[in-house]
């Protein structure tokens, strides 16, 4: 840290992403990306007519985007917001809502950038723990008086809680926003969004990044009432508001359009699922049930962090967290059968020997 760093972040405790090795010479089953290429409408939209147009800034309001996300989940344009990536959604709305006199609660186990948001803002945060087998208590969440943040399915477990639980929750919160995170949704789940048009509290975070196979994109949707969406773009106006560029907005009007390309791709994700926990269960693997494109598994035999490297050296990358509640656990990313067959293929190796 230089002695210039502003001493409201010289404690901040930075998120770690999972390895992105550069070389490709794993299979990658560490970030839950999709193993699928962009549909081809989306390679072809990428074209050289649109980078000869890199000159011009891209549209800051996004008003063809908007349009059709706002056709496809049959909302108004005043219900979607656009950001780069959904984790900048998060940041946005962590800095829109939340505050010391209006804190935040999540799950002990989530996904990891919240506390980093809480205290990157300042935002004094109740983490709430699990219960068992990582299961989200409903009835924990009611009545709280306090912003919340729900990954839906919850990362890493990828266990779900029902439509009906979260509108509990934001119908206990009114005077707070309840923000759902359905950056796994499309992978057998159900979506709340239809509640947005019943509760102005309920912002749902949805991404590109996964269902839709745009990672290197970087593009981030929520849904949610206008008023909600105007204070996204009031924070998003006063920080940066070409921070979708024009690349990724062609590729994601064109990805929009292949809706049923990526609902294909969803369908073979959850089969791989499937396939991939029961054969993880005959070498004695007990996985928690999941609706996401990733798997959180545990085996006797084998701790968490023994599992990760010595799959990691036979070339297979998975995730794995050094803390106590996750330790026994890998999390495993859904890729192709073929990815799935060589996981399999080499953990049965490392079983051989220990
Ligand atoms: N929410 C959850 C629960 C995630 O796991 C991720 C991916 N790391 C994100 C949000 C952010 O995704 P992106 O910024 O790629 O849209």
């Amino acid at each position: 840290m230089s002695r210039f760093m502003s001493s409201r972040f010289a404690a901040l405790e930075t998120y770690v992403p999972g390895e992105q090795p550069q070389d490709m010479q794993y299979v990658k089953l560490n970030t839950n990306e999709s193993p699928f290429p962009p549909s081809p409408e989306v390679i072809a939209a990428v074209n050289a007519y649109e980078v000869g147009r890199l000159n011009l800034y891209p549209d800051p309001d996004c008003k063809r985007l908007r349009k059709k996300l706002a056709d496809l989940y049959a909302v108004k344009e005043e219900n979607v917001f656009l950001s780069n990536g959904s984790d900048d959604i998060l940041n946005f709305a962590f800095m829109a809502f939340c505050d010391r006199e209006r804190p935040v609660a999540f799950p002990d186990i989530s996904y990891g950038f919240y506390p980093v948001y809480a205290n990157l803002h300042n935002v004094p945060a109740t983490v709430i723990p699990l219960r068992e087998d990582f299961r989200l208590e409903v009835e924990d969440y009611c009545g709280l008086c306090q912003n919340i943040v729900i990954a839906n399915p919850n990362a890493p477990t990828g266990r779900t809680i029902s439509v009906a639980d979260i509108e509990k929750i934001v119908q206990t919160n009114p005077d707070h926003v309840v923000l759902i995170d359905e950056a796994y949704v499309d992978f057998g789940a159900e979506s709340c969004y239809p509640l947005i048009k019943k509760y102005e509290n309920l912002l749902v975070c949805m991404t590109f990044s996964k269902s839709r196979s745009m990672a290197g994109g970087r593009l981030g949707f929520a849904l949610g009432s206008a008023a909600l969406i105007e204070d996204l773009n009031k924070i998003k106006y006063s920080t940066n508001p070409y921070n979708i560029n024009r690349l990724t907005l062609v590729a994601a009007e064109a990805a929009v359009d292949s809706d049923d390309y990526y609902k294909k791709n969803t369908k073979i994700i959850a089969e791989n699922r499937a396939y991939t926990v029961e054969e993880l269960g005959k070498l004695g693997f007990t996985t928690l049930p999941s609706k996401a494109n990733f798997i959180f598994t545990s085996c006797p035999k084998l701790s968490g962090g023994n599992l990760y490297r010595e799959l990691k050296r036979r070339g297979v990358l998975v995730r794995y967290w050094n803390k106590p509640a996750l330790q026994n656990h890998v999390r495993i990313t859904i890729g192709s059968k073929e990815q799935m067959d060589v996981l399999l293929e080499k953990v049965r190796e490392i079983l051989k020997e220990v």
